[in-house]
This record gives structure tokens, C-alpha cells and sequence, in this order.
């Protein structure tokens, strides 16, 4: 068991402070790297606390360093700002002030518990042995900007020994924490892929190359991919999300368009399903005398929690809701740029449960309905100042 300090009573007395900046952050939500307005109130917050502060990392990223009396590790906290293009649908009091735009994944509640950190370790500057370096990060949402942050070298001057995350989790009921060691988000890959055949009148078949039907073939095939080249315990997804070709009744088209994502948690298993789309695909399109060309687009890398890490968290997440109340093995197929952080430095990423079906408050996330029990606030908080504690006291 490590080292424990326990701050939930001081989470708890920012409890007011903590709604409050939820609640203006919800009402005032901004699109990955626009977020100009949160940005600002983060790094003014940042600067009146005493924080070497640096803005405008990947556009409007914002870094704060505190560093204490004594030497010791670095330790980096990530908070994500950016909200969705989704408009919102609860009738709430800090409902969003942005037409369109919504905090619908709980972006406003990592912000909130990101000020909550600055201000409670602002407080204990001078206990604490090492470095403290809060990223409140853009564009988390498809855009990437975890990646953009490490191109821009947030990773270096100081270099972080250890990355702690946390992500509110609709999935989850309030007052429960997931900490898995190993992957739980998985690699992402979006795909393209062009069927070329020769277009015709529907009535001449004969004269044509369908690429209609053998993009019917392909999609068909391509559901054995996963079914029969990846081991049944490996976890894999190969999606066919879009598909577009021909416009009117009569007329075969020339080509059809298709789009999907491809999701692994193993480097091999990714490595065998893009390997066997790509046979699959062409040989198919082959068997029918077409041609297809497929195109494939990394998007992050399997998001991989340290053990070692991981068993700190849990010790930190146990002495604030209980060891019942905290579970292993919450993982999904969906992916995260943290990834890009949790590559190069060990740390962990953690599910803050924040659903209270009671209060209908249990909207899945990047619903126009989503939103959460605000007591996530003071827990994540508490949780979070735990396990940098660990490090840093
Ligand atoms: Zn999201
Ligand atoms: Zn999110």
C-alpha cells in the first residue's frame, strides 16, 4: 500500500467553487482550439495562484508548473477543455450559452477539478518535494491535440516521470471509480476505400463492372476478418460506417465510396487486420473485375495504463469512496489522444463514475442530454490530489 495523504475533506470544502466553474464552463462551451474563452479564465486562475504559466500550446492549450521547495519528480496532470458540435437539450440553469456547441462528454468537469488541483496544491506549495504540471489540453475530441501539445513539447522542459488522467464516465454510477492497469482505450484507424468498376445502363449489366455489388461482397467479407483471422480473446473492431455510390435507378455508377474505422487494443492484432483488409478488399474487388484502393489513417495509439501507476491510483481512489466501490477492468473500444501522452511516460487513466439514474442524470455521453452528478466533482478531485500526493508529499 503507498504512502497516503488523504484530501477529500479540503476536495469537499471546494465543493461551491467547483460547481460554479463547471456550471460557466458548461454554459460557455467551445470547439477543439477554439477555446479561447476557458483557456483564459485557466491561465488567469493559473497565474493569481503563482504557476509559471505558458498558453497557447496547439492553439489554445494551456501548461501551469508549480514547483515546490524541493527537488523531487515531475508530475503531469492532463485535463481536456474542448466541448462538441452537438446541441444541447437538458433545461438546466447553465444550460449552453453557444448554439450548437455542447459540453456533452464532461470536459467542463476535468477543467473544474483541474482548478480544484491548482488551487489545493497552490495551497501546500510549500510540502511539496518535486514538480507539479497541470496541461489543460485542446481538442480532445477527434482532433487530436494531445498529439499536437507532444509535437510541441510539452513532454520536455520539465520532462514528466509520471501522467495522471481522469475522465468522468456516464457508464459508471456516481461515487464508483474504474482504475484498470494495461490497455483500456484502443487504437484507432479511420479507412477510405474507392471500388472501381465501369458504369452502365442497369438494364446492360453485362456492359458494366457493378461496383455496387462488389462493394456489397467486400463489406460481407470484410466481417470475417475480425470473425476468423483475429483470436476470439483478442478485441478488434473493422467498421463499414459509410458507404456512397450511384445516383438514380438506372444507371450502374462507375465507382462507390466507402469509410469505417478499425479499433485493436495489440500492435499485432492491428497489424493483422490491416494486413487482411487490404487482401481482402482488393482480392474481392479483383474476383469481380474491379479495382479497389484502400487508404488508411492512424488516428491515436491504444491507450495503455502503467501498473505500477495504476496500483497508486487504486490505493488513491480507495481511500476516498471505498475498496468495493473501486473495480478493475472497465475498458472500451473507443480511443483517446491521452494515448500520445501514456506512449512516453508512464501514468494512468482513470474512469471517474458520474451517473445518477435516480436524478436522470445518465445520458450516455455525447448525447444532447448528457450531463452528470456533480458530486464527481469533489471525488475526482479528491482522487486526483491523492494520487499526485503520493508523488509529490
Ligand atoms: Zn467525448
Ligand atoms: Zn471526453
Amino acid at each position: 500500500m503507498p504512502k497516503q495523504m488523504n484530501f477529500q475533506a479540503s476536495a469537499e470544502s471546494l465543493r461551491e467553487q467547483l460547481v460554479a466553474w463547471r456550471r460557466d464552463f458548461h454554459a460557455h462551451p467551445e470547439i477543439g482550439f477554439q477555446e479561447h474563452r476557458s483557456a483564459g479564465i485557466i491561465a488567469a486562475r493559473l497565474r493569481e495562484l503563482g504557476y509559471q504559466v505558458q498558453t497557447g500550446v496547439a492553439h489554445t492549450g494551456v501548461v501551469g508548473l508549480l514547483e515546490g521547495k524541493q527537488p523531487g519528480p515531475v508530475i503531469m496532470a492532463r485535463f481536456d477543455m474542448d466541448a462538441l458540435p452537438i446541441a444541447e437539450e437538458n433545461e438546466t440553469d447553465y444550460v449552453s450559452q453557444n448554439p450548437g456547441v455542447m459540453h456533452g462528454c464532461g470536459h467542463d468537469a476535468h477543467m473544474a477539478i483541474g482548478l480544484g488541483v491548482a488551487t489545493l496544491m497552490a495551497q501546500r506549495r510549500d510540502e511539496i518535494t518535486g514538480t507539479l504540471k497541470l496541461v489543460f489540453q485542446p481538442g480532445e475530441e477527434g482532433l487530436n491535440g494531445a498529439e499536437v501539445m507532444v509535437q510541441e513539447g510539452v513532454l520536455k522542459n520539465p520532462r514528466p516521470d509520471v501522467v495522471l488522467i481522469t475522465h468522468v464516465w456516464n457508464d459508471n454510477p456516481i461515487g464508483t471509480i474504474d482504475v484498470t492497469p494495461g490497455a483500456v482505450m484502443a487504437a484507432g484507424e479511420k479507412w477510405n476505400c474507392t471500388v472501381r468498376g465501369k458504369g452502365g445502363h442497369g438494364a446492360l449489366p453485362h456492359q458494366t463492372v457493378d461496383p455496387i455489388v462488389a462493394t456489397a461482397l467486400i463489406v460481407t467479407a470484410l466481417q470475417t476478418v475480425t470473425s476468423r483471422n483475429v483470436s476470439p480473446l483478442e478485441p478488434a473492431v473493422v467498421a463499414v460506417c459509410a458507404v456512397h455510390g450511384g445516383d438514380t435507378f438506372n444507371v450502374t455508377p462507375p465507382q462507390v465510396e466507402m469509410e469505417g474505422t478499425v479499433r485493436s487494443y495489440s500492435p499485432r492484432v492491428r497489424e493483422t487486420v490491416l494486413r487482411r483488409m487490404r487482401e481482402v478488399i482488393e482480392d474481392v474487388a479483383a474476383a469481380c473485375g474491379a479495382t479497389a484502393e484502400l487508404e488508411i489513417t492512424p488516428l491515436t495509439p491504444a491507450l495503455v495504463n502503467d501498473a505500477e501507476v495504476a496500483e497508486v491510483v487504486r490505493a488513491a481512489a480507495e481511500a476516498v469512496v471505498g475498496p468495493e466501490n473501486v473495480s478493475s477492468g472497465q475498458r472500451t473500444m473507443g480511443s483517446e489522444d491521452a494515448a500520445f501522452f501514456l506512449r512516453e511516460i508512464p501514468g494512468c487513466y482513470f474512469f471517474l463514475g458520474s451517473a445518477n439514474a435516480e436524478r436522470g442524470l445518465d445520458a450516455p455521453h455525447h448525447n444532447p442530454h448528457f450531463d452528470f452528478d456533480e458530486d464527481a466533482l469533489p471525488l475526482g478531485l479528491a482522487v486526483m490530489m491523492n494520487a499526485l500526493g503520493h508523488y509529490l508529499f
